[in-house]
């Protein structure tokens, strides 16, 4: 079975994965359609592990033998600079929930239909939309769609995903012609944040979100009509740094009337707050386009120029420079520095998550962190302010 690298695959202007983007402001797919892709090391982290999962699921499934999984696993160790023990690790519990889900599926429908990196066509209600299912389990009256997350950075859930419901529209499309799906269960791993999580819907209410919500805002969308909206949606958007209604909405914070009181209240504070995540956000996209355009366009900001940041000295040739104290009889200990173990994270990317906590576990400790600030939503539990701790102990102090 060939297939197209996960890197070369073509995206579609109104994507999957940039749909809660393009239905939260439908004219932004106007203004990224011409701008080029950037690729991020995590990106290539993500497909890197996309494409060992395929590997290992082409077994599970019986689609190839053992010898050419190993043959598949041993080519892509040596030729992916992104593989690690632990990335196997994690790529390996993404496949266990997947066979899981395949068992669970094939309990009840023993000829269940599994398809790895399927094409899902969704553009009866977005012009031209498609995107790619990491799995489709397709059982009885169910069909799931399994995707895989490798980022770590942004807890994923497959609740009120429109990329997930987008792509379980895709699957029902091609195949209740084929099948009497009634339901469409959409998933999402996160193996690196130990996650899983599911919405099922009826194929009634898939398709009803589909007409009411998706179709408006997609036509909206490919015409590049509708309503600029900030948000933080703008997170990925292509024109982030130089998007106007981005800016207004960052820089309305500058019109708050400060004029009195002298102080700001605690709800003026609170206020504030709320907005600084992504004012900073805003500011740092904002000055690493300018950068970029003053570094490899040549392009002028008024008031701006560039130059030659500040660098630290450094050795020329490091062995030389240790021969020569050795040879003026300097200590071992004045040349080089102590010998330091590798950071946690480092040390389990290389003996893989399961073999650090078995041999490691014992002496790992999770000191409490610095208290911080954040909003009420945040799952972690409260901490008690030296404050309110004097208010609730107070009493016994003076007892
Ligand atoms: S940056 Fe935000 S507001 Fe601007 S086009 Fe993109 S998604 Fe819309």
């Amino acid at each position: 079975m060939t297939q197209q690298p996960h890197s070369e695959r073509a995206h579609a202007r109104l994507s999957a994965s940039g749909s809660s983007r393009w239905m939260a402001c439908p004219p932004s797919a106007e203004l990224e359609k011409d701008m080029p892709d950037s690729s991020s090391v995590f990106a290539e982290e993500g497909t890197a592990a996309h494409e060992l999962s395929e590997i290992f699921l082409l077994h599970e499934i019986g689609e190839i033998s053992k010898r050419a999984r190993s043959v598949r696993l041993n080519k892509f160790k040596r030729e992916n600079e992104h593989y690690s023990q632990s990335m196997e690790d994690y790529v390996q519990s993404y496949v266990d929930v997947v066979m899981e889900r395949v068992n669970e599926a094939r309990a009840t429908t023993p000829d269940a239909l599994v398809l790895i990196e399927q094409r899902l066509d969704f553009s009866a209600w977005v012009p031209e939309g498609f995107g790619t299912g990491d799995v489709l389990i397709m059982a009885d009256d169910q069909v799931e769609v399994v995707d895989l997350k490798y980022g770590k950075g942004v807890p994923v859930s497959a609740v009120d995903n429109p990329q997930m419901r987008l792509y379980g529209l895709g699957a029902y499309d091609r195949y209740s012609l084929l099948y009497d799906i009634d339901k469409v269960r959409m998933t999402i791993v996160q193996p690196r944040l130990d996650s899983v999580s599911t919405e099922t819907l009826t194929a009634d209410e898939l398709l009803e979100w589909a007409d009411n919500e998706v179709k408006p805002k997609a036509v909206m969308a490919w015409a590049g009509e509708g309503d600029f909206q900030p948000g933080e949606h703008c997170r990925f958007c292509k024109v982030a740094p130089t998007c106007r209604a981005r800016a207004e909405e960052n820089l309305a914070m500058a019109e708050y009337d400060f004029a009195e009181p002298k102080l700001l209240s605690n709800e003026e504070i609170a206020e504030i707050l709320a907005k600084t995540g992504e004012l900073q956000k805003w500011a740092k996209d904002v000055e690493a386009y300018a950068l970029e355009q003053a570094e490899k366009h040549g392009t002028k900001f008024d008031g701006w120029k560039l130059v030659e940041g500040r660098s630290n000295r450094k050795y020329t040739d490091p062995e030389a420079v240790a021969e020569l104290l050795k040879e003026k009889e300097y200590a071992e200990t004045d040349i080089y520095k102590p010998q330091e173990l590798k950071t946690i994270t480092a040390l389990e990317k290389v003996l893989g998550k399961k073999v650090f906590s078995e041999t490691l576990g014992s002496l790992i400790e999770k000191p409490p962190g610095k208290p911080a600030l954040v909003v009420e939503t945040d799952k972690r539990p409260e901490l008690n302010s030296a404050a309110s701790a004097e208010a609730d102990f107070g009493d016994d102090l003076l007892d």
